[in-house]
């Protein structure tokens, strides 16, 4: 408080001073990038999102580590994005976010082991396998998020999973400490895993020796493959809904009528009915509300309750 009893605030979102104080308590002396007030549609693949309090782009695993602790310690919420997976509300989101784009180093390990740190890009890290003529992660060709988000998810597609390739994660616990957990220890589903909490920092990958143009053939029919039946030009956040039980979820969304339907700039994309797409300027809100369309729409059409793939963060 003030002197004269008013509350000092931060001007730009009015938030009380007092929060602002705790947030640069929270990033203080990490080398990394701090922005406060930061635009996460510049983060998301959707370019749709309200601002985080303040984003962090930590410089190495010791700067997450200074970073969760003191965020802890000021009792502050810390959400982890790789941004593909994501819509982030139009208010954005409170305390500090994480981007691990600066956590990019991949590491050789003996008998066909891969380390890659939790910002690698999937695409980076199956360009590498290739280049080692490693097999393994050709199923994950076009899943553009970060290893470490893969694993979070359990991302997979019909060829395969990120379960069958994780040999174990580090994570660095909310706490600040560093740990190593392994694939045993994991509990892995459909697009869920359940882990330790905390950031994942690092991922080693079990792969094999494979030979390097067979690798490349599966990997670029893949690409293909998804060129050919997803929407990969416009910002979207990949499928939007879990397949139900022995059906597709695009299939589901396509027989019901949805396919084209659009709430402002979110429509659902003609060329595969499981993405929505931003056609420029969508808002969340507008992703929300096409959202709910689909879903009591097919609820009352057909009798299927759609499941979310896609995770819905932030302020409403
Ligand atoms: C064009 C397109 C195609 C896609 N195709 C596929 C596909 O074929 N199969 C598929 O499974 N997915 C697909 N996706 C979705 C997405 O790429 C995956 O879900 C991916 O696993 C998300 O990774 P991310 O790093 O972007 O994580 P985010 O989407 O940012 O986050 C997902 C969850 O993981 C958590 N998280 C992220 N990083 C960390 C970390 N370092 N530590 C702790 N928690 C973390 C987040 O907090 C959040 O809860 C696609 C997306 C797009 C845009």
């Amino acid at each position: 408080m003030a002197h004269d009893g008013s509350m000092h605030t931060d001007g730009a979102k009015g938030r009380p001073m007092r929060e602002r104080r705790r947030l640069e308590f929270a990033v203080a002396g990490v080398r990394g990038v701090v922005r406060f007030n930061a635009p996460l549609k510049e983060y998301t693949s959707f370019h749709i999102g309200g601002p985080a309090d303040v984003l962090v782009e930590p410089a190495d695993v010791e700067d997450v580590v200074q970073l969760t602790r003191q965020t802890h310690e000021q009792k502050l919420p810390i959400f982890v994005l790789g941004g593909t997976n994501l819509l982030v509300r139009d208010k954005g989101i409170r305390g500090v976010v994480v981007s691990l784009g600066k956590l990019r180093a991949i590491k050789e390990e003996p008998g066909s082991v891969l380390y890659a740190e939790g910002g690698v890009g999937m695409p980076t890290l199956i360009g590498h396998a290739i280049r080692r003529s490693l097999a393994g992660l050709e199923w994950a060709a076009g899943i553009p998020g970060t290893v470490a988000g893969c694993v979070v998810m359990n991302a997979g597609t019909r060829l395969g999973e990120m379960k069958d390739s994780v040999k174990a994660v580090r994570i660095v616990s909310p706490k600040g400490a560093l740990m190593d957990c392994s694939a045993e220890a994991i509990e892995f589903g459909y697009r869920r895993a359940t882990l330790p909490k905390g950031v994942v920092v690092g991922v080693w990958l079990q792969l094999r020796s494979g030979v390097r143009a067979d690798i490349e053939k599966v990997v670029k029919d893949y690409l293909h493959y998804r060129r050919d039946t997803q929407p990969l030009t416009l910002p979207s956040a990949g499928c939007v809904f879990k397949n139900p039980l022995n059906d597709s979820a695009g299939r589901v969304v396509e027989a019901t009528g949805f396919k084209g339907t659009s709430v402002g700039d979110a429509q659902v994309s003609m060329k595969h009915a499981n993405f929505i797409v931003n056609q420029g300027q969508a808002s969340a809100s507008d992703v929300l509300s096409l959202i709910k369309k689909i879903r009591t729409g097919i609820v009352r059409k057909a009798g299927i309750k759609l499941e979310l793939e896609l995770k819905i963060v932030g302020e409403v």
